[in-house]
């Protein structure tokens, strides 16, 4: 159904002054459009975080916006899937309290978090050792002292290393010198061990990247957040994050099933969809796709990239008397061997990611392994998984489901610029985590500086 609105003339904003037209929005159903040119303030393409945290500022400063979104629900990268009982974000992901704009942008009360462990169990010599957070489990941590995932220096080097980020600001971080993060620890002194058993599966898994070359500052970014905040998931997924920004948005101004494949650079302010649509902006177009899309959607010719960072997740469901801890901790591949990179329990960190009686299983692998099939993929999976915990345990798993993410994060290897300017052409601005830091954090962060560019090109040049 399409609609025609006069809007009801708005409060005046706080930092700039619009005047809409006559705004035409979709209800639901923007398939149901015939081609025509429709007008609205801002057109924000991508309901991802960025293009949702662009959308919420645009909100707040009363501006008539459409965020145009090509699949069928919000949220991109960060979505959950309802499978037989059980919650499945599409790969693993970790929400961290500590992101300062998310913080700013979302309501962690509603949101219900649930806490992991702060630390985690490193399978390595055929045992799992615990490493724990100094500050938050000071009594787990000096009893895993001698332990063999690194010496004792390292582990004080850890507590050295938590106060040199804390000792500094985010922009400071974001805009430092940088060196792959591999080599940062090196440099840093610590030892080969805790590179290999530790940090390599742990950030590994945060970058997707076991090489460890993306950018110190991503690395001093996420390890200062790790330092402030909790790892959570929201109770009902991660999904939930993306959803709760939608939900505070006027109604309609979300079109799903809505793909752009054009965006005019001659200045004119007009977008074109899939279905034979022209939309046009009054004040400009915000552009939060995924990086490999932006020159897409632009008719630039793609920049030489470095390759994207690709993740496998496989899900299983298991019996939740049966599982081999009660505890919500992250398991890392410690051992230098084999596919799995982390693991958990996911329904022992939040409860309602599994229907009543079973646990959630979800494995993560770094890379796509587009060369071997799913079936081989779970076969490998669950027979060393069988080493870690025993045939008896894992051998009763069924597996639910398999994610392939070939595009999880851009490549963030130096060098890096994590503070980009949005502008990329007369009234197009870009936001998403290829121009900030590759996290939630940073999709957020983005989308608002997007808006905050244009406003201030509307204040210098209203018309
Ligand atoms: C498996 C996985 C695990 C992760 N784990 C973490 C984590 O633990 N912590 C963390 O901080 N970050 C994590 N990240 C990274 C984080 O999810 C991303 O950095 C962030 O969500 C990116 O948001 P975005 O809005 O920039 O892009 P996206 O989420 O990719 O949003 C882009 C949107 O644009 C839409 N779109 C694309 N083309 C068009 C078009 N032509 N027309 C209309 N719409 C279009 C897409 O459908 C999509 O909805 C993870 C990512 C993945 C994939």
């Amino acid at each position: 159904m399409s609609l025609t609105l006069s809007l009801p003339s708005l409060p005046t904003p706080r930092r700039f002054s619009f005047q809409p037209r006559s705004v035409q929005l979709s209800i639901d159903s923007p398939g149901s459009f015939s081609p025509s040119e429709r007008q609205t303030g801002v057109v924000v393409i991508g309901a991802g975080l960025a293009g949702l945290a662009a959308a919420t500022r645009l909100h707040s400063e009363n501006i008539p916006f459409l965020v145009l979104e090509a699949s069928d629900a919000v949220g991109g990268r960060v979505r959950t899937d309802p499978v037989a009982g059980f919650l499945l974000d599409r790969g693993f992901q970790i929400f961290i309290t500590a992101y300062p704009e998310a913080k700013r942008l979302l309501d962690y009360q509603a949101l219900d978090l649930q806490k992991f462990y702060a630390g985690a169990r490193v399978y390595y010599g055929g045992g799992f050792h615990t490493v724990a957070d100094p500050v938050l489990h000071f009594w787990d941590s000096i009893q895993t002292l001698t332990n063999p995932i690194g010496t004792v220096l390292d582990k004080l080097l850890i507590g050295l290393a938590r106060l040199r980020v804390l000792s500094r600001s985010d922009e400071e971080i974001l805009a430092a010198d940088e060196v792959p993060t591999i080599e940062f620890l090196r440099k840093f002194g610590f030892s080969e061990s805790i590179i290999g058993r530790f940090f390599r599966p742990f950030f590994g898994g945060v970058f997707f990247d076991r090489e460890l070359e993306t950018t110190s500052r991503l690395f001093d970014f996420i390890f200062k957040c790790l330092a402030l905040g909790d790892n959570t998931l929201p109770a009902k997924g991660i999904s939930a994050i993306p959803e709760q920004l939608a939900s505070k948005l006027p109604t309609g101004s979300v079109l799903l099933n809505s793909k752009v494949v054009s965006v005019d650079r001659s200045g004119s302010g007009t977008v074109r969809l899939q279905n034979g649509d022209t939309i046009k902006s009054e004040l400009g177009v915000v552009v939060a796709v995924e990086e490999p899309e932006v020159a897409k959607l632009l008719g630039l010719k793609p920049a030489e990239k470095k390759p994207a960072r690709s993740t496998v997740c496989l899900y299983f469901s298991a019996d939740r008397r049966q599982i081999p801890v009660r505890e919500p901790i992250l398991f890392l591949n410690g051992s230098g061997k084999g596919i799995v990179n982390n693991m958990f329990f996911a329904t022992n960190v939040a409860p309602s990611y599994g229907p009543p009686g079973k646990a959630l299983v979800s494995v993560s692998l770094i890379g796509l392994y587009d060369a071997v099939s799913d079936a081989d993929l779970t076969a490998q999976v669950i027979g060393e998984l069988s080493d870690w915990f025993g045939e008896s345990i894992v051998g009763s798993w069924e597996h639910l489901r398999t994610y392939r993410v070939g595009f999880a994060q851009p490549n963030q290897s130096p060098p890096t610029n994590l503070v980009q300017d949005p502008r990329i052409g007369s009234g197009i601005y870009v936001c998403g985590d290829h121009v900030t830091s590759a996290t939630f954090d940073g999709a957020l962060v983005s989308g608002g500086r997007a808006v905050e560019a244009l406003l201030r090109d509307r204040v210098k040049s209203p018309n």
